[in-house]
């Protein structure tokens, strides 16, 4: 666990250097470790550490480790694809939805949303590269959703998501960072108030930041390998 230490204060040294040479060296950048398949004890670790975001993918898994550390004062994120059966545990367990991505989801989670709760903190996934399988929302239709996830009251609309191909060359994502900080800058001209950019994980989350992110999703960096090897959503 002691690695786990050493993790963090290498990627919190490499966020700040990225933010240095990058073009938004006043930004702040909220580390998001994903604890996805790692234990309660690993989390702990990690939270020994000053980590208080903590990302999962996976409701189930999730809601043992919720209560297990149910004393420590994390703000939970989910990251994962969102199925509509798994609504109401989202939205009573998490402070943070990270892929929302239809009208239907985002409707459940708000009418679902208790309502001595503060507002459900919501961005919502773009499906950059059009990959057919892949989650997400097109660029040219996050707008109109935007606006329907504004009017909804247990939801607070943050930002955008983003989710690159995996296995390209991370410097090819700095493209697409780019782009979903131009779309994220004309909704806000358009009076759609976002102020986060989660975009960056382990193997490009220097890139990310240069690009301007808010929140960084790091797993492998932080924890090392997965127990099992898993698609990323
Ligand atoms: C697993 C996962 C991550 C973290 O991936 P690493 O490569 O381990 O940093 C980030 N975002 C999402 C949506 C994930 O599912």
């Amino acid at each position: 666990m002691d690695k786990i230490a050493t993790h963090i204060a290498q990627t919190l040294q490499r966020i700040q250097d990225a933010k240095f040479t990058g073009r938004f060296p006043d930004s702040v950048v909220t580390l998001l470790a994903v604890s996805k398949r790692q234990s309660a004890t690993a989390i702990q670790a990690a939270y020994d550490s000053g980590i208080r975001d903590f990302g999962e993918s996976r409701v189930q898994e999730a809601l043992e480790k919720l209560e297990d550390l149910e004393s420590l004062k994390i703000t939970w994120h989910f990251i994962g694809q969102i199925q509509s059966n798994k609504t109401r545990e989202i939205a009573r367990n998490f402070q943070w939805v990270h892929a929302v991505d239809r009208l239907r989801i985002a409707t459940r989670l708000n009418d679902q949303r208790p309502h001595n709760y503060p507002p459900l903190n919501v961005c919502i996934q773009v499906n950059q590269a059009g990959e057919g399988q892949k989650a997400g929302v097109n660029e040219a239709d996050v707008s109109t959703l935007a606006r329907n996830v504004m009017s909804l009251p247990r939801l607070r609309l943050r930002g955008l998501m983003t989710l690159p191909p995996a296995n390209t060359d991370p410097k090819t994502n700095a493209v697409l960072f780019a782009r979903l900080r131009n779309l994220k800058d004309t909704l806000v001209a358009d009076r759609i108030p976002l102020d986060t950019l989660s975009m960056g994980m382990s193997a490009d989350f220097e890139i990310a930041v240069r690009e301007g992110s808010t929140i960084v999703r790091v797993g492998t960096a932080i924890f090392g390998k997965r127990d099992t090897p898993i698609k990323t959503q």
